[in-house]
């Protein structure tokens, strides 16, 4: 059942317009009506809106009939809406600048007390997509000169936010980071590629010098049949991550057996630790050791170049050189035998 929401202590706020006297005559204006009224959730929080006409006092004026109204009331939200533009701007960030899923985004807006059901975060972002769109003519016009001197480097790149679910596309200027178009493909069929994607960049009409992907060939395909004879380089990231991925799996295999060796081996070291005395000085020291050698085991890398199986055998290549250092100071006798 949907539960209605308790309006009892949202705080009221009162828009009027900047202007306080007539245009035409100079009288002052008068408060004629409330053009609307309406719950907006911003960013700040939940707030009765009132937007109030103002008209100008002196019956006899030709504007006697005009009503004034505040701007930054109706640049609050977009028409029909009960959400502040600000909010679909951050909810819209968080999503594809930040990569947060549905549920992390819930959680970020519990935390600012905002009353967003799942579903309304939904709708945030389909909104937040159709805005982005119609603001990008604009930026792309902004910009017809360069292009039209310099030509464009598309950059096309897909993300899938949830496996098997719909995928976002972006389709970029490469030298301006601009983007040209970004849409959500059900497919990664690659006509529905070049209808949705390249297509749309085509007709801009600008020269296109030269395209930019990972190594998917369904792009591959797409950007052949769309723009025949232009080069298309794989992108330098994709590859070094692709490149670097069959030492990334040997090391991780490398980690998997140093942890499981190392483990079983310290097993019995530590069973035998908790059984000595506590006042043995040994012990201190070996626990310390214990602890950083298990310390050491948790390590994670992250592909390509942060390999945490090379990392495991320099830690406890270090851990064994100042094993032995000690050994040769004091003689741990206890830890000779393990
Ligand atoms: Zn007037």
């Amino acid at each position: 059942m949907r539960k209605a929401k308790d309006n009892a202590n949202v705080p009221a706020l009162y828009y009027r317009p900047l202007i306080t006297t007539c245009p035409r005559c100079g009288a002052p204006l008068y408060r004629r009506c409330i053009m609307w009224r309406k719950y907006v959730i911003t960013l700040q929080g939940r707030w009765r809106i009132f937007s109030l006409g103002y008209s100008c006092s002196r019956a006899k004026c030709t504007q006697a009939n005009v009503i004034h109204r505040s701007l930054d009331a109706e640049q609050l939200t977009p028409k029909g809406s009960s959400f502040g533009f600000d909010l679909f701007a951050q909810v819209g960030w968080w999503r594809f600048w930040d990569h947060r899923t549905l549920d992390e985004i819930a959680t970020l807006l519990q935390a600012k007390h905002l009353p967003v059901s799942r579903r309304q975060i939904l709708n945030l972002i389909g909104d937040f997509l159709a805005l982005l769109r119609a603001a990008q003519p604009a930026k792309i016009e902004a910009q017809r000169a360069y292009f039209q001197r310099h030509g464009m480097i598309i950059s096309i790149d897909g993300m899938e936010p949830e496996q098997g679910n719909e995928m976002l596309f972006v389709v970029r200027e490469a030298h301006l980071s601009l983007t040209l178009v970004g849409e959500t493909l059900y497919s990664r069929r690659a006509d529905l590629i070049s209808r949705r994607l390249l297509e749309p960049v085509k007709a801009l009409g600008f020269r296109i010098r030269g395209v930019i992907s990972d190594a998917d060939q369904n792009i591959r395909r797409a950007v052949t049949a769309t723009l025949p004879g232009r080069p298309h380089q794989a992108c330098q990231v994709h590859c070094l991550c692709a490149a670097g991925k069959p030492i990334f799996e040997a090391d991780r295999a490398l980690k998997t057996d140093l942890r499981r060796d190392i483990r079983a081996k310290l097993r019995p070291i530590s069973r035998t630790l908790s059984q000595s005395a506590p006042d043995d000085s040994q012990r201190t020291v070996l626990v310390d050791y214990a602890e950083a050698l298990r310390d050491v085991l948790r390590a994670d890398g992250v592909s390509p170049f942060d390999l945490s199986g090379l990392q495991l055998y320099n830690e406890l290549d270090r851990l064994e050189a100042s094993l032995s250092r000690c050994q040769k100071k004091g003689g741990i006798h206890f830890w000779r035998h393990c």
